[in-house]
């Protein structure tokens, strides 16, 4: 059953993500804080709805980017001609920057297809791209693309031997959390990226991933689906936190290193004495 404290912690967890993503203001509908100080138990759809509410305190912009060095497939940059893979991939990210099957791509400068090595072990999922992400066409740039790198270094790979992409490819506007709509018109090309990539572990970051991955899941907070092997096309899905979460709460690197130790192990993986937290 969920408590308070997992009501809060998704709440945050989803109000600190949309803040580093790059929003400049936040707002909570009165009835669900009035609901959380009465230490209710909101439904999940409140709890959307306060997340994805307008928008009205203001905090600091998000930081620019991580620099990509190598192996970007969907970007424009050359790759290697032999690799059958990286050229399905091109031809998809291609698709995929001209598509208009959802109102998405009205909003965005660029679709993101996502990036990374075409024969990866670990296929990282997120959400959607933010305001970083729209403008530079690379998926997890920024503060949270910084510590996902970390968390991926922490695990014994580089960035460029995973691939790391969103299940939306498009921005939201105002980083809204993408409808269901949106996410079902664009999971067709995550579908087409996992049967090109064939990764062993798909790692999804944040419950809208999770969500967005697993329908059937969305009835369970992040709290209770992480560190739990879910399915996406076959493959082993690992749910944990959000990397922007951590930023704002590092205590959660902990339970998001557990997750993390699972997926080593799952690929046999030997485990690092650093943590996710390093
Ligand atoms: S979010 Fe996906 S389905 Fe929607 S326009 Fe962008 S690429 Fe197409």
């Amino acid at each position: 059953m969920d408590t308070l404290q997992e009501i809060l912690k998704d709440t945050a967890e989803y109000i600190a993500w949309k803040l580093e993503e790059g929003e400049t203001t936040a707002e909570v509908s009165p009835s669900v804080l009035l609901e959380l100080a009465a230490g209710s138990q909101p439904t999940k759809q409140t709890v959307a709805a306060a997340s994805s509410a307008k928008k009205s305190s203001t905090v600091a912009p998000a930081s620019t980017g991580t620099t990509q060095k190598t192996a970007s497939v969907g970007t424009g940059e050359k790759v290697a001609p032999d690799d059958d893979r990286t050229k399905k991939l091109q031809v998809l990210a291609e698709d995929i920057k001209s598509c208009t099957n959802c109102p998405l791509h009205k909003g965005r400068i660029q679709a993101v297809p996502g990036q990374g090595n075409p024969n990866p072990e670990i296929l990282f999922i997120g959400e959607a791209p933010g305001a970083d992400e729209d403008e530079q066409g690379l998926a997890f740039v920024g503060r949270a693309g910084k510590l996902l790198t970390k968390m991926i270094e922490a695990m014994g790979f580089t960035r460029d031997e995973v691939f790391i992409a969103n299940v939306n490819k498009c921005r939201p506007p105002n980083n809204r959390k993408p409808m269901r709509e949106e996410m079902d018109a664009c999971l067709p090309f995550l579908r087409q990226q996992v049967a090109i990539l064939q990764p062993k572990v798909i790692v999804a970051l944040g419950a809208t991933a999770v969500e967005g991955l697993v329908p059937e899941s969305s009835k369970q907070r992040i709290s209770a689906l992480r560190g739990h092997w879910l399915s996406f096309e076959e493959i082993p899905v690992m749910p944990t936190y959000h990397p922007a979460y951590l930023l704002r709460s590092p205590a959660m690197k902990k339970p998001v290193w557990e997750d993390l130790q699972a997926v080593l192990q799952h690929l046999g993986r030997p485990i690092p004495k650093r943590g996710a937290s390093q």
